[in-house]
């Protein structure tokens, strides 16, 4: 498409390849203004959080200008999933990276040159060869996109220094519009963008970090957490896609093991398992539906699974970079989701041991001492925790967002005063040499051996804690060191110690409000589901899954490659009857339309017990006009359906014996064999290696009733 000239004429070329090629109706938040400003040259920092949108931000702009959009980007492992989705929506897409095999990469060269692509992705390193360098100067070129661009950042955990060098592209290509993309950069990372990208024209595009379709929920560790784990995905998320986040392997393994044992479908990932292993483990994740991944926090980077509906934490992240970080890996697609964490005052002993034993050096330390501290206050915080988490970030939102635990369920406090004065004292009392246990048992007057031994049976703190239980008293002593009035010793025994802050609350001269926790049962019972067991027609919600699954594995592509959860939600509410009424749908555009509408029809006809034709009376159909001597592709014009569910009725009707596979196709012996051959020598029987193998000399329809007939 050429340049559009007026800023409306972009606007409304924009529009119709979001419905067209998207199939969604109207832009959100600031994609309309960024691709405005890209599609007319000029350029934009986009700082969007994870789900906001930003794809479209330099996709569509680059189908709008002519030549071809370089996007750089450091996730080689998406990379392939990317262009699939594109595909799928009828965009001429390709990626260079290291996973490309010579010739592959030399073909991917050849049609940048030949101007028959509209998006290429690039690994920054790849970006900077003298060779692609040069091949970009004789390309036409729209636009350079930088995603993930925070990765130029020195201060950030994910600095690449290939980012450094992009700035090489504002020299070389001056005239050519640059948009850089991230969700999550700070003030100075900002700042730092703009300096080494060379972005000081860019328009600069803020939406914030909020991900308010995420909810966050934290509660107390009750002793079982697996348990309560359990509980939470059968009540919540059974059948979900999920990561549960744990501190050890030795805790990842035991936790994968006991879920598997459950019945989920769980599996492990930590860097103590093989190469292979953890492929393979990663791979299921992103391409079967439903995959609860056990993992330690080396699980994540990368990983852009849209559908991802719960995040767990069984063990305190240690700050709330890190918490923001890993719960955002959740909900991505921008429907509800749970950021979901246990925690105790274990997890509290062991963090703050193993920071006061780091080698580091002083001044990083402390800066660790107080991310750690912010965290243990979110989770001890009577209030709003996405206001906390915000304000945290410097980027205040407008009051309690009602999608978190404290809005939902306002925990109960109580004046925790006088059990604080008893539990300090006692500490004081025996010396400052003991652990949380054993202060306990002193508090609660146990007739216990040490006790006498040291002789504590004398204290005036022995037996005075007779009105709480056991699981009180250590909520509230992690309650005490999480608000620095106890300090946990550095040998790593860990007995704790008096602050300066315990004394103004031993004397007296402030009180003390604390949290009850909140029972996990408790909080659930405002909402039960997200979304996939409270659907208003479970049978076709799953039937459509099904159905996604299938076409999925016959391309070897993710699941949501084809549709995304949101797309099947809104199939389910529309129930469309007619080709007309499914290209309404959310994420429909023309050439999903053309390639799965039939399909999709096929299934919710058949959950329709009232429904005038069936997908059996479908096939039947299919199956009367073959008999009349009708070819596949003539059944196809006739009833108006894809040649690919034409096949699929077919192959079906082969595989229950109901037609030869010579009434359908006419295959010399020489192709029979060489077809089966292929199948008989593929690991798993899918479609897309077979059809690879043949070099797309047959198509899949073929293909797929050879593989019913074997
Ligand atoms: P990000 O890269 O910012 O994390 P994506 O570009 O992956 O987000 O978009 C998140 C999800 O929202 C995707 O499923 C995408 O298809 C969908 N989406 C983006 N823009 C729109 C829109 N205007 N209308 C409906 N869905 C959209
Ligand atoms: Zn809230």
């Amino acid at each position: 498409m050429p340049v559009q000239n007026s800023p409306s004429e972009i606007d409304q070329a924009a529009l119709e390849i979001l419905q067209q090629s998207y199939g969604y109706s109207e832009f959100r938040g600031h994609q309309q203004q960024i691709i405005r400003q890209v599609a007319s040259g000029g350029d934009a920092l986009v700082l969007m959080p994870t789900g906001g949108g930003k794809s479209l931000c330099f996709q569509i702009p680059a189908l709008l200008r002519e030549g071809c959009a370089v996007v750089v980007s450091p996730l080689i492992a998406l990379m392939q999933d990317q262009v699939d989705a594109l595909r799928q929506n009828g965009i001429r897409a390709a990626c260079l990276n290291s996973s490309l095999s010579g010739s592959e990469a030399f073909a991917v060269e050849r049609a940048l040159a030949d101007g028959q692509l509209d998006l290429l992705y690039v690994a920054p390193e790849r970006l900077m060869m003298p060779r692609m360098l040069d091949l970009l100067a004789r390309s036409t070129l729209a636009l350079f996109a930088i995603d993930e661009a925070h990765c130029v950042s020195q201060w950030g955990h994910d600095f690449r220094p290939e980012y450094i060098q992009l700035s090489i592209l504002h020299e070389r290509f001056p005239d050519i519009p640059r948009i850089a993309l991230t969700a999550t950069a700070d003030r100075r990372t900002q700042v730092e963008i703009i300096q080494r990208l060379a972005l000081e024209e860019a328009e600069v595009f803020n939406s914030g970090f909020d991900r308010p379709n995420i909810r966050y929920r934290i509660a107390e560790n009750q002793g079982n957490a697996r348990e309560q784990l359990l509980r939470f995905i059968r009540n919540e998320h059974e059948g979900e896609a999920g990561i549960v986040y744990c501190l050890s392997r030795k805790r990842v393994d035991d936790t994968a093991a006991w879920l598997s044992d459950k019945g989920l479908a769980a599996l492990p990932y930590h860097a103590g398992l093989s190469q292979a292993q953890r492929q393979q483990n990663q791979a299921r994740f992103l391409r079967e539906d439903g995959i609860i991944i056990v993992a330690t926090i080396a699980f994540g980077m990368g990983i852009d699974k849209p559908d991802v509906r719960f995040v767990a934490h069984l063990n305190l992240p240690k700050s709330i970079e890190a918490y923001y970080q890993e719960t955002g890996r959740a909900g991505r697609d921008g429907l509800p989701a749970d950021a979901w964490m246990l925690y105790g005052l274990q997890d509290v002993i062991t963090l703050k041991q193993m920071q006061e034993n780091s080698e580091a050096n002083e001044a990083y330390k402390r800066v660790e001492r107080h991310k750690l501290d912010a965290m243990l206050g979110l989770c001890e915080l009577h209030d709003c925790r996405r206001q906390a988490l915000l304000a945290y970030f410097d980027a205040p939102g407008n009051g309690p967002c009602g999608n978190c635990d404290n809005c939902l369920t306002p925990p109960e406090t109580w004046d925790a005063t006088v059990a604080a004065q008893k539990a300090l004292s006692c500490v004081y009392r025996t010396g400052q040499r003991f652990g949380v246990n054993y202060l306990v048992d002193v508090l609660l007057g146990k007739d216990d051996d040490r006790i006498s031994q040291f002789g504590h049976q004398q204290l005036s703190t022995y037996g005075i804690g007779k009105e709480l239980g056991n699981s009180e008293w250590r909520t509230l002593y992690r309650q005490l060191i999480a608000q620095g009035l106890l300090q946990v010793d550095v040998e790593g025994h860990g007995s704790v110690r008096l602050t300066e802050q315990a004394r103004p609350v031993l004397k007296g001269e402030t009180t003390l409000t604390l949290r009850k926790m909140a029972k996990v049962s408790k909080t659930r019972q405002s909402r039960r589901a997200t979304f996939s067991s409270n659907v208003s027609n479970a049978p076709l919600w799953e039937a459509l899954r099904q159905k996604r699954k299938e076409l999925a594995d016959e391309q070897g592509v993710p699941a949501y490659v084809i549709f995304h959860d949101a797309t099947l939600m809104d199939m389910l509410e529309r129930e469309p009857q007619t080709l007309e009424q499914f290209s309404r749908v959310s994420g429909v555009g023309q050439r999903k339309l053309d390639a799965y509408g039939d399909a999709f029809l096929d299934v919710i006809r058949a959950h329709q017990g009232s429904a005038p034709a069936g997908p059996t009376d479908s096939a039947a159909d299919s199956i009367a006009l073959l008999c009349q001597g009708l070819t596949p592709l003539e059944i196809a014009h006739r009833r108006d359906l894809t040649i690919s569910t034409v096949y699929r009725h077919l192959a079906n009707a082969i595989a229950e014996g109901e037609l030869e596979l010579d009434d359908v196709v006419e295959l010399n012996d020489a192709a029979l064999k060489e077809i089966r051959f292929a199948f008989e020598h593929s690991e798993d029987g899918r479609l897309k290696p077979v059809y690879e193998f043949l070099d797309g000399e047959y198509d899949y329809g073929v293909l797929a009733c050879v593989k019913a007939a074997l």
